[in-house]
């Protein structure tokens, strides 16, 4: 392959600009043409595309968010938005794609992959919601930075002795409540993949309370079946324990990458250019497996079941106590 492009698509990830910087030189020492295309698929239909070189990535490594922009592009869903965003492809003789996004961002690139393109997709997103790879690019940054607010809200809850509900993002993947919690040592964490415990829940507050503990942290994922309001309300009536709510939201997505993010988007990134630097090559999603780059057929990986490994949770109930 001589020319290749790269977009961001979806939500942003930390380490997303990592990845680019490591697709583009990548390239360039390949001796290929690299094409960055900004705000994903609506860039893309809207012709948005530009030759990257290497001073194009240039102190970008560092710094959270994604150079080339992001959106979420309704129109790439219809027939006349793919037809354009594919006439693109075809006008700059694109051989290969690299999509840096989350399942959504997947779910698009297969599309062009049926319709005849070479896709490679990374996972840049931080919820670790991709079933084929052990860590998304961006979830680790994301992790330390719940862990830091949870290190600021204990500071406070300390001092007026009260228990906090930490919401954090999650919709169907609850990795970042579990690591955060695990590792800030939440006294309970809600996840959507496994059922609300109520009772148990004020029973570990009530236990901590009476050993005399100043405060207690619970996460709660974003896609969990009860509301941060009625779980607040309910350990307040049940514990006696005044409890807030924290929404930390959007907080979680910004910030400088963690050296782990760096490290896994970097190698990824390389990943993805080895790949279509191989004849005959067909489109694939690029993952972390232990601590080995793997690659899967892009549909396969889409269509891999998640299976919910309960060994975290139980260790974190475990040291909760
Ligand atoms: P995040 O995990 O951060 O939300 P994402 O990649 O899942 O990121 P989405 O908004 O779901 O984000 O998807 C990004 C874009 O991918 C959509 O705006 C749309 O253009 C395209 N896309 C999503 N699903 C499909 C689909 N089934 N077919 C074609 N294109 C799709």
């Amino acid at each position: 392959m001589k020319r290749i492009a790269v977009l961001t698509s979806g939500g942003d990830a930390p380490g997303m600009n990592a990845a680019i910087r490591a697709v583009v030189r990548g390239a360039i020492y390949h001796k290929m043409e690299v094409f960055g295309i900004e705000r994903g698929y609506e860039g893309l239909i809207n012709g948005n595309i530009d030759k990257m070189e290497v001073c194009s990535v240039s102190d970008i490594m560092q710094r959270g968010g994604t150079c080339l922009k992001t959106a979420r592009s309704k129109r790439f869903m219809t027939p006349e938005g793919f037809g354009k965003a594919v006439e693109t492809l075809e006008r700059y003789e694109i051989e290969g794609l690299v999509v840096i996004g989350g399942d959504g961002s997947y779910r698009g690139g297969l599309e062009l992959a049926k319709a005849g393109k070479t896709v490679i997709g990374l996972p840049g997103t931080i919820d670790n919601d991709l079933v084929y790879t052990d860590f998304t690019i961006g979830f680790d940054t994301a992790v330390n930075t719940v862990l830091s607010a949870i290190g600021n809200i204990r500071d406070t809850s300390s001092s007026h002795e009260r228990g906090t509900v930490i919401e954090v993002m999650g919709r169907r993947c609850g990795d970042i409540a579990l690591y955060a919690g695990l590792t800030g040592g939440a006294e309970s964490i809600l996840i959507p993949e496994e059922p609300v415990d109520m009772d148990a829940i004020c029973e570990t507050l009530i236990q901590g309370k009476n050993r005399g503990k100043m405060h207690s942290v619970i996460l709660r994922a974003e896609g969990v079946e009860i509301s941060s309001e009625e779980l607040a309300e309910t350990i307040t009536q049940r514990t006696g324990i005044d409890t807030k709510i924290v929404v930390l939201a959007y907080i979680q997505r910004g910030g400088s990458p963690t050296a782990r993010d760096r490290m896994l988007a970097s190698r990824m990134g390389y990943r993805a250019v080895e790949l279509l630097l191989q004849e005959g090559m067909t489109s694939k999603a690029v993952g972390i497996k232990g601590d080995e780059i793997v690659s899967y057929d892009l549909e396969e990986a889409l269509n891999m079941k998640k299976t919910h490994d309960k060994s975290l949770m139980n260790l974190a109930k475990i040291l909760s106590i």
